[in-house]
């Protein structure tokens, strides 16, 4: 591992450890994403320096993007504090995107009926063994269109001296509700590919009140500003069981 990414493993690694996030075999297919409430940007090859973890994700720097919608006024949202989409700073995740419904196992159906963005120009922590080390880019197909929305507002905010950068989405075994020793009573809506954890890259702390206003604008529907990232779930139709209905 380079210095880039020992430095990157050491912060980051702690936030794993208090994060609230991760699979090898790629999907059966491409899920349907409907992009239409997206306007497409125009994108340029990106020039700057990777961290070398990332060095193979090919990154785009997107111009032309419109301002963001703060939604209920919130530009920034401070450490430990959590809105959701009804403007409420006291409403729970649970009740903001409904609860976990199931553990998405790898290699099952609804597994393969989870979104892969590795190719959207966002980076990827991917700290993981394999085969792990997809799960950080592999979540519900409704989390996309607000992470690539939020790709561009971050971009146009800060320019090409910031990227975003995914630590955990989808998990499979258990990285998330530590203080749950039984892996099958963990709960989060991570395991199910609903929520997101997110930091600027490089890593700054400073930055993620705005991080966290800009992924609530982008139309994450619950938010939470964890200090070491920001936490974003979205509310939509599980897919848990969805290969049996
Ligand atoms: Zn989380």
């Amino acid at each position: 591992m380079s210095w880039v990414g020992r430095a990157l493993w050491m912060v980051t690694s702690a936030l794993a450890l208090a994060a609230c996030s991760a699979a090898n075999v790629q999907p059966e297919f491409a899920p349907t994403v409907n992009f239409a409430a997206t306007p497409k940007p125009t994108v340029t090859p990106w020039i700057g320096p990777l961290p070398d973890v990332q060095s193979k994700v090919p990154v785009t720097v997107v111009t032309a993007v419109g301002p963001p919608d703060f939604r209920c006024g919130v530009e920034f949202l401070a450490s430990n504090v959590h809105v959701s989409a009804s403007c409420s700073f006291e409403e729970s995740e649970n009740s903001a995107v409904g609860p976990m419904m199931c553990h998405i196992e790898r290699d099952t159906c609804e597994f393969g009926r989870l979104a892969n963005v590795s190719a959207s120009g966002i980076l990827f922590f991917r700290e993981e063994p394999p085969p792990f080390d997809d799960e950080d880019s592999l979540m519900h197909p409704a989390m996309v269109p607000p992470l690539l929305r939020l790709n561009e507002l971050l971009i146009k905010e800060w320019g090409g001296a910031v990227q975003l950068m995914v630590t955990d989405a989808y998990d499979s075994h258990g990285d998330h509700d530590l203080a749950q020793p039984s892996l099958n009573k963990k709960y989060s809506q991570h395991f199910e590919g609903r929520s997101i954890d997110l930091v600027t890259w490089p890593v700054d702390v400073a930055k993620y009140p705005k991080l966290c206003a800009l992924a609530f604008a982008a139309g994450y529907d619950w938010v939470h500003n964890e200090v070491t990232h920001c936490h974003a779930s979205i509310k939509a139709d599980t897919l848990c069981g969805v290969c049996k209905r």
